[in-house]
């Protein structure tokens, strides 16, 4: 059985061939600039790149390119486009109507549509993949997995804001959470590592990201998360302020005469790690601008960033009463040891106990806490493309 994954922004392009079989990437590949002036593709095979510069007036154009890409005779993966037995699209926000993934059909894709009111930003791009698909491969099933879902278990006292009850009612206003297949991936495999049961574990999880979150996981469950009705709660982010007084929004339109594009702009393109240091959205760039030059601004950046994770660990061992492990993943949370450190410093009255030497793991599955840390600590690279195609799978077999 092999699996396409499709995850399509709205001009980017990320895909993966799996082979179900051991759960191992044939292909994967990025398409950028769809649309645009340069478009380009690259696809790797172990580790060998092949780039496809052509024109690509459209996501169409993009998916038949990947398709080429992919039967190519040099530098393919597969000899007939019809050993693909389905494609599996991640989609960024399913609503309420979808706390599953789900074979996609005429129903869902007007299900779909109906979501892009709350995900005006990310699923037109999803939806633009999927029609791509279909007219390419119609006679391929094809299922949509969404960013939200996995949340849609947290409880109504943690998704309702204190707001007139009829913004819920009428409009959908309600957390809904968000990178929920990487949160849903890390839980089941920190489960596999500690050789327990996921229904018996108090797990926190920490996708330290460009965009990051954090979610409690309660036997297997999402019970809280740190995103909201949008990706823009929570956590201060790359050029995202996360969690800010609601008042200052309404005091900074009227005072800089901000238009509402332009608000939004500010606190979504503008701010976190870029708008504190002033000096990149790139936590790498941040911290050696603190580390290098001693910029006192790149360092409140990345203590502020800590500070936040820090404050929804010790939250959400109080919602779960108590908690079994604290596991890392994305770019930061998987390769920045000295951030794990900064974060973790002062967590032992938890009983979570950092193991400098084994803290040094990088980009591997590893236990981080010592021996004796009665919560365990564990770093787990995320893996959202084989969350996708395992549900794809489940759901077609
Ligand atoms: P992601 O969105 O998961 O790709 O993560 C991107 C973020 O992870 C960026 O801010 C990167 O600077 C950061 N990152 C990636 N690799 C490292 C590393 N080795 N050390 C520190 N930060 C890193």
């Amino acid at each position: 059985m092999k699996i396409l994954v499709i995850n399509c922004g709205s001009s980017s392009l990320k895909y993966q061939l799996i082979n179900m079989e051991n759960e191992q990437c044939l292909a994967l590949g990025l398409v950028e600039r769809i649309a645009a002036k340069g478009s380009i593709l690259t696809q790797k095979v172990n580790g060998e790149k092949y780039i496809i510069e052509e024109t690509m007036k459209n996501h169409t154009d993009a998916i038949k390119l990947v398709l080429a890409a992919l039967v190519d005779r040099k530098h393919g993966v597969i000899k007939e486009l019809n050993e693909i037995d389905a494609v599996g699209h991640r989609v960024v926000h399913g609503g309420e109507k979808y706390a599953k993934s789900v074979i996609i059909n005429d129903g869902v894709m007007i299900g779909l549509d109906e979501c892009t009111k709350l995900a005006p930003l990310h699923n037109p791009a999803n939806i633009m993949g999927i029609n791509a698909c279909k007219k390419l491969m119609p006679n391929t099933q094809m299922v949509a997995v969404f960013d939200t879902a996995f949340h849609q278990t947290i409880p109504e006292v943690a998704y309702m804001y204190p707001l007139p009850y009829y913004l819920y009612t009428d409009y959908g206003i309600r957390k809904y959470g968000f990178h929920g297949t990487s949160h849903k991936y890390i839980s089941v495999r920190a489960a596999k590592m500690m050789g327990r049961d996921i229904k018996d574990l108090k797990l926190i999880t920490c996708h330290l990201g460009n965009g990051a979150s954090v979610s409690a996981v309660k036997d297997g469950k999402s019970v809280e998360t740190s995103m909201g009705f949008t990706p823009l709660e929570g956590l201060a982010m790359g050029t995202r302020c996360g969690s800010i007084d609601p008042a200052i929004l309404i005091y900074i339109m009227k005072e800089l005469n901000l238009t509402i594009d332009e608000a939004n702009d500010l606190m979504n393109k503008e701010s976190g790690f870029l708008g504190v240091s002033g000096v990149s959205s790139d936590f790498r760039d941040v911290e050696s601008a603190a580390m290098n030059d001693g910029n006192k601004r790149a360092q409140l950046a990345i203590d502020i960033f800590c500070y936040g994770v820090k404050k929804f660990i010790g939250a959400y061992a109080a919602v779960m009463e108590g908690v079994d492990a604290i596991i890392f993943t994305a770019g930061l949370g998987e390769n920045s040891p000295r951030t794990r450190a900064r974060i973790c410093k002062g967590l032992e009255f938890l009983g979570a106990v950092l193991d400098k030497t084994k803290n040094n793991a990088v980009g591997i599955c590893a236990e981080l806490s010592t021996d004796d840390s009665k919560i365990k600590i564990l770093v787990i690279p995320t893996n959202e493309e084989l969350v996708i195609a395992r549900d794809t799978n489940a759901l077609i077999k």
